[in-house]
């Protein structure tokens, strides 16, 4: 592969820049985070990037996507992030998006398309369950296929578990079990729901970083049309493959992993008690020296993954799971290395700016430093970075992969 940087991009981020700079409204700015922003933010800003023409930046133009090659679409995500753009719908954009563009009927594509390009539908992802995890294939949710004067439908029961932005998503897409005698994967199918279906309740579970991200849904006799199968019956499993090894390549977050990088730049500049700059001190200048390097060769990784993906190179799969490992445990070496910077500041935990506008009880006992203001949302980010290495398939299953395929182990 050629790393070296292409001067045609120059120009590209140029347009991006100016782009963000007219167009990305002052009251929308927020600090970049992983999380999904709010609902209203997410959808003002999705509805003003598509009349530019830049509602699917990730998908080809043959879906009405821009049709970016992965360098413009680095730059485009960098540019976002440094701008403070609001973080769009993932689960969309990079997980469902791709699915329906290639399995749903074109009265699906009808149904769900329009709406996602003018920010008027959120989706969240009802996959895992209470035991099934990992193990994505033993899930038990059952779906019963009946037939009435109101149509042909699934009667749809179970729990899932962790679905992040469950409770700010209009629709879900859901792998439910529509036959249990089948072998456990060829029972599998794909639908999707509305959020307002009757029998759908949704029930907060709080993070370690004291936010509201992540629910349990449960499913009391919830009717789906099968209109709203993506699909066979049965083909949730081959289709949930496809999927997944999207969201192995999306969790690198090299745009974040850049923003991590800038930041703790900053607090390494900032003066604190007695005027040194942790800049000055040996030990912390080599850190940030490695973790640098480490945040660059993940961006070569990033770009040899999508080479060997547009390939269709069967390494692309061993070396998206290295490179998810990899990525995501230098998302939580970085950020501890933001909280070890704070000093006593980083015992303190000041509320997201997402969150909250105020301080965290108890922080006015610390002296004021420059630092307070830049250590808003970071001890939040290092917390909820601890699940960066479960989420997306976990360290383990991934160096079991890498065993496996690589190795032949
Ligand atoms: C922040 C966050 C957001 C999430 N968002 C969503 C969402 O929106 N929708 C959704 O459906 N799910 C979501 N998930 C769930 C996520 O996909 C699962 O947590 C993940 O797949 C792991 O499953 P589990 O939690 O059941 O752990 P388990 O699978 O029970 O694993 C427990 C431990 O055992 C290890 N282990 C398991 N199997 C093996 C094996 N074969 N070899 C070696 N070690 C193994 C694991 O590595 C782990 O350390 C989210 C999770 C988190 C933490």
């Amino acid at each position: 592969m050629d790393f070296r940087p292409d001067p045609g991009l120059d120009a590209f981020r140029q347009e991006v820049r100016h782009f963000l700079k007219e167009r990305l409204p002052a009251d929308l700015r927020v600090t970049p985070t992983f999380s999904r922003s709010k609902p209203q933010a997410v959808s003002r800003w999705q509805k003003i990037l598509h009349a530019h023409g830049w509602g699917a930046p990730y998908w080809s133009q043959a879906h009405g996507g821009t049709g970016w090659t992965m360098q413009q679409i680095l730059v485009f995500d960098e540019e976002s992030v440094a701008a403070g753009a609001p973080t769009l719908d993932g689960m969309m954009h990079k997980l469902l998006g791709p699915v329906l563009n290639a399995f749903a009927t074109p009265e699906q594509k009808a149904a769900h398309l329009p709406a996602f390009f003018n920010g008027e539908r959120l989706w969240c992802q009802g996959f895992s369950e209470p035991g099934s995890g990992s193990d994505l294939a033993s899930l038990r949710t059952r779906a019963e296929l009946k037939h009435d004067e109101q149509g042909d439908h699934y009667i749809v029961n179970g729990q899932k578990i962790w679905t992040s932005h469950g409770h700010e998503s209009d629709w879900i897409f859901l792998l439910v079990r529509t036959d249990a005698s089948a072998r456990k994967q060829a029972g599998i199918t794909f639908l999707l729901a509305d959020m307002k279906t009757p029998g759908i309740t949704v029930r907060p579970i709080r993070s370690i970083d004291d936010a509201h991200h992540l629910n349990e849904t449960f499913l009391d006799n919830v009717r789906v049309p099968v209109a709203n199968r993506v699909g066979e019956e049965g083909q949730g499993w081959a289709i949930t493959k496809f999927l997944l090894n999207n969201e192995h390549a999306t969790t690198a977050d090299l745009p974040m992993l850049k923003h991590y990088l800038r930041q703790l730049h900053e607090l390494a500049e900032t003066p604190c008690m007695g005027g040194v700059c942790l800049r000055e001190r040996p030990e912390f200048a080599l850190k940030l020296a490695r973790l640098e390097a480490e945040v660059t060769a993940v961006g070569m990784f990033v770009q040899r993954v999508a080479a060997l993906e547009m390939a269709h190179s069967p390494l692309a799969h061993p070396m998206g799971s290295m490179l998810k490992v990899r990525a995501t445990e230098l998302q939580q070496r970085i950020t501890e290395a933001h909280v070890e910077a704070l000093g006593d500041h980083g015992a303190v935990a000041y509320p997201h700016p997402a969150e909250s506008a105020g301080d965290a009880p108890g922080s006015a006992t610390c002296e004021p430093l420059p630092l307070q203001g830049l250590a808003r949302g970071l001890a939040n980010e290092m917390f909820f970075r601890r699940a960066s290495t479960i989420y997306g398939g976990t360290s383990e299953v991934q160096r079991s992969i890498i065993a496996k395929l690589l190795f032949g182990l």
